[in-house]
């Protein structure tokens, strides 16, 4: 299998850069996700690794070998899109055992290297049937076994399981993990849908507008946002954003939201000051008798063994997870306190989150 690094990977059209000076490198055997909203340059950086686009500049390296400038089928790498074309005149084992006979394949070798695939993705039972009668998830699988039977070094996908239904969804991103850990090919997935990263990828890069703004594991991107386009992209309900203007010194750990005294994770780097935000996720919010934030409740949403709480506070409204055990009423007042040590703090005006003590440690304090 392979490791994939990207360097100062830069693509234009005419004047527009869709993929703006990316660089990262995937371990073998990496599950690694790209993770950003419509447009934010994720098939672009797909399709250039995979050989079907040209870099208007930077390199590629396949096992540290460049690769920038080698046509696609010389790169051993199989590409698996949303609406894999299955060819409807050949059953599952003719379409899954295609790219072999057209390597001119030994028929023999083709029907085993077919066999062994299907059993990896447990359709074996599937393999004379055609492919106009197969479900969506089959079909899917077929797909996949079609880039398996390969034995490429490395699998790129570009929302594969776009086309399915939510629950099918949810039961194939079990599957394709399943499948990675037991072939251990590295992969590149692209995705808008956080879930299916969270719950899948070893590594996640989440893109917005051509950049890459934070590479990290899921519980890393979730747990210290870099900035406020990835702490509000990551996260449902979303993180929390209160407003405020400070002077901060290195070493404070409380901060003045309205007329809130918040304690916050140590300030670690610099004088942070002017227009700041203070993250703070749903469920590092209890109710209090004393609490930092006072608010009107607005309303509660029903989850099962949690509820959504929306209070209303001076610095704007604040969405709480709580028990669902937790009597709450519209319109009653409460005082809100948040967990110090897992809240964030980031500079309005760039975005980028403050450096804090929370940065330096991965413990859930
Ligand atoms: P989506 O999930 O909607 O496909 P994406 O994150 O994969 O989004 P890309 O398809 O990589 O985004 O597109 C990034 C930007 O580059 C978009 O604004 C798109 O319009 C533009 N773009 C992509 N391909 C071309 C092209 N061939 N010519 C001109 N602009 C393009």
């Amino acid at each position: 299998m392979a490791q994939i690094r990207i360097e100062n990977l830069h693509k234009t059209f005419d004047q527009f850069a869709a993929v703006h000076d990316s660089n990262f490198a995937i371990e073998d055997g990496t599950f690694f996700a790209l993770l950003g909203p419509s447009g934010c340059g994720k098939t672009t950086t797909l399709r250039m690794i995979a050989g079907l686009e040209l870099p208007t500049d930077g390199r590629i390296l396949l096992d540290g070998e460049d690769v920038t400038f080698r046509r696609a089928a010389a790169r051993d790498i199989a590409f698996v899109f949303q609406l894999f074309a299955l060819y409807p005149h050949m059953n599952v084992e003719q379409n899954i055992g295609f790219p072999l006979k057209c390597q001119g394949m030994p028929r023999r070798e083709i029907r085993e290297r077919v066999r062994e695939t299907a059993r990896l993705l447990r359709i074996e039972d599937l393999l004379p049937s055609k492919t106009s009668k197969l479900s969506g998830g089959d079909r899917q699988r077929v797909a996949l076994g079609r880039a398996m039977v390969r034995r490429p070094k490395a699998f790129l996908m570009d929302e594969p399981l776009g086309a399915l239904d939510a629950e099918f969804r949810q039961l194939m991103c079990g599957e394709l993990r399943d499948l990675h850990d037991r072939i251990a090919a590295t992969t590149i997935y692209v995705t808008h849908d956080q879930l299916e990263a969270m719950s899948m990828a070893d590594q996640i890069a989440v893109m917005n507008a051509g950049r890459i703004e934070q590479i990290g594991t899921p519980q890393e991107i979730y747990d210290r946002p870099a900035s406020l386009f990835v702490a509000d992209f990551i996260g449902s309900p979303p993180m929390n954003f209160l407003h405020f203007e400070a002077a901060l010194e290195p070493g404070s750990r409380s901060v003045q939201v309205g007329n809130a005294s918040i304690a916050v994770p140590e300030i670690r780097e610099g004088r942070p000051s002017g227009p700041l935000v203070l993250g703070v996720r749903p469920e590092h919010i209890r109710f209090s008798d004393t609490g930092a934030l006072r608010g009107r409740v607005f309303g509660a949403e029903y989850l099962g063994t949690t509820q959504i709480v929306t209070v209303e506070t001076e610095p704007g409204r604040v969405r709480a997870r709580l028990p669902s055990s937790l009597p709450v009423e519209v319109g009653e007042i409460v005082n809100l306190t948040f967990r110090a040590s897992r809240l964030a703090l980031f500079d309005a005006q760039t975005g980028s989150a403050i450096k804090t003590e929370s940065h330096e440690s991965v413990g859930h304090g």
